[in-house]
């Protein structure tokens, strides 16, 4: 096959930050994608209707032009979330679902929550009015090794949740394990439609290797981190299984080059303009192109309870010829997840 044309796809897990920045990002990702789902991690975090409505307007103002794409916007849960905000920002449309930070897991992840008991009632109301609960799963204890965060995270927050919300519709954002994919699977067939996890571009290409190759590689270093070869081989079988509870989330989280290559560099992995072809080599090199519309496409906005986008798009075999870097402000650049080097797919 050297053509495939599937429904236009969606990005259920992008950070556009804020200013300038959100400028130069946001049409790469409306250039492809139909929808986004919009992290809320700015400082301050996005915890009222007004401030998400005022994030969503400039969003849109960076892509003029390009009037189909729609961004869904998140609430930052914190410790003291305000239950009556959140329930009346979702019946409005101003907060199409809730992100849940554990305190200081990433990037402006300071003020996220810093006890489950402390949002209890929070998820209770969520269960009740079918709101979504997207979560970062890691635990952030500094005894926790790094590379086990997410494992622990299921056995210490995740598996309480579900038992306690059991119809609670939860997201695991961008897995790194195979100890998530098979927690997915596992609660995906025991309360169907109630769990579904996105997955990365980048986790399904490089393992935690790959960021020590010839020397500490910063670009590759994002949260949750790559684990190593059998969790990457793991996810890659998850995408391309053809099992509905996985979906395409590509977690682009720009930071500038300076912010990345320094003593104490950002997490995060600045993908959005390769992410789909990325994607698409994968489901090649897989064998499982027939799969690939349902993971990028399909199962997103089904267990979202949305339509699938009417228009279409097709990739063809070819060099995208993705840039190295993209320019923000200034002299400011942001380096491209494998820019600069050729790919086996690209859009037409
Ligand atoms: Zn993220």
């Amino acid at each position: 096959m050297d053509r495939l044309t599937i429904r236009r796809p969606d990005d259920w897990h992008v950070h556009f930050r804020d200013g300038p920045m959100l400028n130069v990002v946001v049409p790469w990702t409306a250039r492809q994608f139909g929808r986004a789902i919009v992290m809320p991690n700015l400082t301050p975090p996005i915890t009222t209707i007004s401030a998400a409505t005022a994030y969503r307007e400039r969003i849109l103002a960076a892509v003029e032009g390009n009037s189909g794409f729609i961004p869904l916007m998140t609430y930052y849960l914190t410790d003291t979330a305000d239950i009556h905000e959140i329930t009346k920002g979702h019946a409005e449309g101003a907060f199409f679902a809730v992100k849940f930070y554990p305190a200081g897991a990433t990037t402006n992840s300071d003020a996220g929550v810093t006890e489950v008991k402390n949002v209890m009632h929070v998820f209770e109301r969520m269960e009740k009015i079918g709101m979504p609960l997207l979560v970062h799963g890691e635990v952030t204890s500094p005894d926790v090794d790094v590379f086990d965060r997410e494992a622990i995270y299921i056995e210490q927050v995740l598996s309480p949740i579900v038992r306690e919300f059991p119809s609670l519709k939860i997201v695991f954002e961008h897995v790194t394990t195979k100890e998530a994919v098979d927690f997915v699977h596992a609660r995906s067939s025991e309360a169907p439609g109630c769990m579904a996890a996105t997955i990365t571009a980048h986790h399904l290409v490089i393992n935690r290797s790959d960021m020590f190759k010839g020397g500490i590689r910063p670009h590759l270093y994002c949260l949750p981190i790559a684990k190593r070869e059998s969790h990457r081989l793991a996810l890659r079988a998850a995408a391309t299984s053809g099992s509905t509870s996985f979906f395409l989330g590509s977690d682009t989280a720009p930071h500038t080059r300076n912010a990345k290559e320094s003593a104490c560099g950002c997490a995060g992995i600045f993908s959005a303009p390769i992410a789909l072809e990325k994607y698409m080599q994968v489901f090649d090199e897989e064998n499982a192109l027939v799969n690939f519309e349902a993971f990028a496409s399909l199962n997103g906005p089904k267990f979202y309870g949305l339509s699938c986008n009417q228009e279409t798009i097709t990739l063809e075999r070819g060099d995208a010829d993705p840039p190295e870097s993209v320019k923000t402000y200034e002299d400011e650049m942001i380096r491209v997840f494998e820019g600069g080097e050729p790919t086996t797919w690209r859009l037409t």
